[in-house]
């Protein structure tokens, strides 16, 4: 089986800095895979790279069997990846329909936008009940997941969440898990870049851990839970 995202030998540098050194992994369809590690450790400038948003220096990405690199970020959308990004980028003044809309700017089938704007505030009631109030009267956590309701407008095939949990009060962060956990079980394909590292590895199939721009160690989510280096320097356990 041909995996739906193959991302072999990724290098990316800002200037001189090299952020990415070379890595090497793959997302089979249906699976949740996390990307964890310390601060710094490339996860947010590989997930912009897969986007599109930043040129690599080298190395190859296929999704769906078709090369990512040099395709512009637009057409990345189109082929059907998706990205929440870190730090949420909702438009405040817009209400929170105009933003999932905007999610789903390639379209054009809008009675299944429509659906699908339901679709999200079924995941996301209280979304629902604000969905004409300016977005920027949301709480940190609400913001996060209207981030992934957009995010989900474009209807993915690969969806991307750049830490989906920070900043967030421990219920909340519980209930975006479970939303990642629903969205998995619905079909979708989830690539996850977290640093609450064991809520990320217990609901993932595979997981890598970064240090410094290399993935330093991968396995199942379950395998990484139980390694002693990660319980160590990830889990906080000693
Ligand atoms: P975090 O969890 O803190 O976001 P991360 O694993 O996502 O960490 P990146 O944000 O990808 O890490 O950063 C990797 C390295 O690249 C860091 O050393 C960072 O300082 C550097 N970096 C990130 N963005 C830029 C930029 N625009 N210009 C220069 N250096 C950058």
């Amino acid at each position: 089986m041909t995996a739906l995202l193959e991302v072999h030998g990724l290098r990316v540098a800002y200037g001189k800095i090299e952020a990415v050194k070379g890595i090497t992994f793959t997302v089979e369809e249906g699976q949740v895979v996390t990307l964890i590690g310390t601060n710094g450790a490339g996860k947010t400038t590989t997930l912009r790279t897969l986007s599109g948003l930043i040129t690599p220096l080298d190395g190859t990405v296929l999704f769906a069997g078709q090369p990512l690199i040099g395709v512009p970020a637009h057409r990345i959308v189109a082929l059907g990846l998706a990205h929440s990004p870190e730090g949420r980028h909702i438009f405040p003044r817009l209400t929170i329909t105009e933003n999932l809309r905007l999610g789903a700017f390639l379209r054009k089938d809008t009675t299944a936008v429509k659906q699908d704007i339901e679709r999200v505030y079924e995941l996301f009631p209280v979304l629902g009940e604000r969905a004409s109030q300016p977005s920027g009267t949301l709480s940190g956590g609400e913001q996060q997941m209207l981030a992934m309701g957009r995010a989900l407008m474009s209807r993915p095939r690969l969806l991307m969440l750049d830490e989906p949990s920070m900043g967030l009060s421990p219920i909340m962060m519980q209930k975006i898990m479970t939303t990642v956990a629903e969205l998995r079980s619905s079909g979708t394909t989830i690539l996850l870049v977290e640093q609450n590292a064991r809520a990320a590895l217990s609901l993932a199939d595979q997981g890598h851990v970064m240090e410094t721009g290399r993935i330093v160690l991968s396995g199942t989510g379950a395998g990484l839970l139980h390694d002693e280096s990660v319980r160590k320097a990830y889990l906080g356990e000693d």
